[in-house]
């Protein structure tokens, strides 16, 4: 297709990122300010595409080529020679400006410049560039190899050329793209996150046990993880982060994130990631 990826974070989204990319016949950087997450990024790659081959999904032969796809780098710098660069550094407000407003030097004209921000404003951080016709959320589900959905979120001033080029991109890499307009949480993390923090609230509140709670979304709701697992899963900072752009975005108290979650996070208790979250792993 000649299109060249950059994937800006090498943590769990970023590498699962990289990887469906890589998969699809796309060459990728993944660029980390860590040489350690790009390491871990790697590895983790390499240990789904195993995965891949032992569930029968993939060609042995196929794992060193798609490797060999990806590459990485530890600046900003590196970005420069592709033509969609998929930002999934840390969800921090600060940090994504910074990048955004760096990308906007080092990217080449008519680069997209996508976010995978869970939650942070997409016309917020466009207009840290001066290209936000350009700029867009291209918001993957963990895990991306697995998960089918991308939602895809317009900026304010995010052009009609912009958008249909990321839907025909996530279709590229065999996922279902669906649109929706930027409003705090978008419409995955504006429905899930109430969901999470409401089961946080009835484990401080001891109505049931972190089994319990789970146990009840997943066989009474059909859930298949309940939300204490899922949110151990996504991060227990990521899911405080988000809350607080629905609370401060939509100016409801009914978003005020657990006292409980806080002091999980506090603790740095983040989840799977930090071996400690509701579970322990
Ligand atoms: P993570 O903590 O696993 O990884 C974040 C990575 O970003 C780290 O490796 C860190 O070193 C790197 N980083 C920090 N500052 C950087 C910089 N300036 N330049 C380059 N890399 C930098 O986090 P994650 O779960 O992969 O989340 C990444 C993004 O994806 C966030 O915006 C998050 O909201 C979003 N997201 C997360 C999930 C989820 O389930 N975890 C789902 C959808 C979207």
């Amino acid at each position: 297709m000649g299109d060249t990826v950059a994937v800006i974070g090498a943590g769990q989204m970023g590498n699962g990122i990289a990887h469906v990319f890589a998969q699809s016949g796309f060459d990728v950087t993944m660029i980390d300010v860590s040489d350690d997450a790009l390491e871990r990024g790697r590895s983790t790659i390499a240990s789904n595409l195993d995965r891949q081959i032992k569930k029968g999904t993939l060609q042995a032969a196929d794992k060193d080529v798609i490797l060999s796809r990806v590459r990485t780098a530890n600046t900003l710098d590196a970005a420069s020679e592709a033509s969609l660069v998929v930002e999934a550094a840390t969800e921090n407000r600060g940090l994504k400006f910074k990048i955004f407003s760096d990308l906007d030097r080092i990217a080449a004209p008519g680069t997209i410049l996508a976010t995978n921000t869970s939650s942070i404003s997409i016309t917020e951080i466009a207009a840290r560039t001066t290209r936000a016709e350009n700029v867009i959320g291209m918001h993957f589900m963990n895990p991306v190899p697995v998960m089918q959905l991308v939602e895809v979120i317009r900026g304010l001033a995010t052009s009609d050329e912009t958008t249909t080029r990321v839907l025909e991109l996530s279709k590229a890499v065999g996922k279902t793209a669906v649109e929706v307009q930027d409003y705090p949480g978008f419409v995955a993390n504006r429905i899930l996150m109430p969901m999470i923090n409401e089961a946080v609230y009835c484990l401080m509140e001891g109505v049931g046990t972190a089994e319990s709670i789970d146990t009840v979304m997943k066989l009474g709701m059909n859930h298949p993880m309940g939300p204490l697992a899922l949110a151990d899963l996504i991060g227990l900072d990521t899911c405080l982060a988000i809350l607080e752009v629905l609370h401060e975005g939509l100016g409801d108290p009914k978003y005020r994130p657990c006292p409980l979650l806080r002091k999980y996070v506090a603790a740095g208790w983040m989840g799977r990631k930090a071996k400690r979250g509701f579970y322990t792993y």
